[in-house]
């Protein structure tokens, strides 16, 4: 029986990746949109690391009120802005934060963007917005939000500091490992992941032992973006919902969040996902998928345990309830809110993961 059918949509989005080249293409990309009126939106400190690559735009505002999770109110001072200065074009520089601050104001004007990622979060190559309003984060999909043009240039990630570069890679690889298993995840999807999640392997224990070094950073920059694009077809899988909750509702830092539950969910799905696991396993190069993250988590020294970030036991009954309503309804692995708890709290306490499947028996 013929069992390959799928649906799979490609979206349009020029990608330029040049170590040491993103004045030269920013400035080529900007000029070919037609772009006279440019908004650079960078944290204080992001600006000051990249003013060099803005020198040739025409730039009519520099935004620093850059937030993580992107407060509403954030996003409205943002788009007024954009609105009293004429902008005609948005250019972030940074990571997840100014992205998601430029697609708010896309998503209200429908200005294009030009994004320069420095960190490996990968919002750029996905339509997903996200929005805070009080303890309650909101994410869509609105294809004005989609970056036009992604500037990579790893030579701007040289300066993320080590432990940021790796709590963000493995938020890199949480995009592939939940592409494998989100709502419309489909074949395509899963080569991007298997080969970005091989390229995150290699890179970033380069980036670990030489920080500066191109090789790692072009390999975990070139891996956080295939792994993006899949994330952003296959759709928000069980660790996303997971992870929004506990990023919006109890403002947990996002890449470290994303690092330590990632061999949860993991652990949880994939005697339940064979393929996906055997997949993941390969392109860790390792026996079984699990083992091989915790493998190269180990190498890379990640984040262990949610409690080391400010999340609190006491906390866990009530994000069991708010991921409840989010779960998938095609995760593999069916969820019961007593799973979802033994879950956070081994990730709340940094447990072996494999202790979650001492009731796997019945795989599909
Ligand atoms: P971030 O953008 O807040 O950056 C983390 C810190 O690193 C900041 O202090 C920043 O100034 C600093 N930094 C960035 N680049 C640097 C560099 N090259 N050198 C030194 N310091 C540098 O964090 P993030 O993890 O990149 O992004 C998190 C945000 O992105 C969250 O709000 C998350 O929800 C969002 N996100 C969205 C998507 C999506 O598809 N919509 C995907 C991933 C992340």
């Amino acid at each position: 029986m013929c069992e390959l059918r799928f649906e799979h949509e490609s979206r349009t989005q020029r990608v330029c990746f040049g170590s040491g080249a993103a004045a030269a293409m920013l400035t080529d990309e900007v000029d070919r949109l037609g772009a006279a009126r440019v908004m650079v939106i960078a944290s204080p400190e992001d600006a000051a690391r990249s003013e060099a690559i803005i020198s040739g735009l025409p730039v009519v505002h520099h935004h620093h009120d850059v937030v993580m999770h992107v407060p509403v109110e954030v996003a409205e001072r943002a788009r007024a802005a954009a609105e009293e200065h004429g902008v005609d074009t948005l250019v972030c520089i940074g990571g997840g934060s100014a992205t998601g601050l430029a697609k708010a104001i896309a998503l209200a004007s429908g200005l294009p963007i030009v994004a320069v990622p420095t960190t490996y979060a990968g919002s750029e190559a996905t339509a997903v917005w996200g929005l805070t309003e009080g303890a309650r984060k909101t994410t869509g999909v609105d294809s004005r939000v989609l970056p036009r043009v992604v500037i990579y240039d790893a030579e701007l990630t040289c300066t993320l500091p080590v432990p940021v570069s790796v709590a963000s890679g493995l938020n890199a690889i949480a995009h592939a490992v939940d592409a494998m298993w989100g709502p419309s995840a489909d074949p395509i999807d899963r080569v991007f992941a298997q080969e970005g999640i091989r390229a995150l392997r290699i890179g970033l224990p380069q980036v670990v032992s030489d920080p500066t070094g191109l090789s790692g950073r072009e390999h975990t920059l070139y891996g956080a973006y295939l792994s993006a694009v899949a994330f952003a077809s296959a759709g928000s899988g069980l660790h996303h919902k997971i992870c929004h909750v506990l990023g919006g509702t109890y403002n947990l830092p996002h890449a470290q969040t994303h690092a330590i539950v990632l061999p949860y969910v993991l652990a949880f799905n994939a005697p339940f996902a064979p393929d996906a696991a055997a997949r993941i396993a390969v392109a860790l190069d390792a026996d079984e998928a699990t083992d091989g993250l915790q493998r190269l988590r180990a190498r890379l020294d990640a984040p262990q345990a949610l409690r080391d970030f400010g999340f609190d036991a006491a906390d866990i009954d009530d994000a069991v309830q708010i991921i409840m309503e989010a779960v998938p309804a095609r995760n593999p692995r069916p969820v019961t809110a007593d799973q979802l708890r033994r879950l956070l709290s081994a990730a709340h306490d940094g447990a072996a993961p494999e202790t979650l499947n001492n009731d796997a028996k019945e795989p599909r």
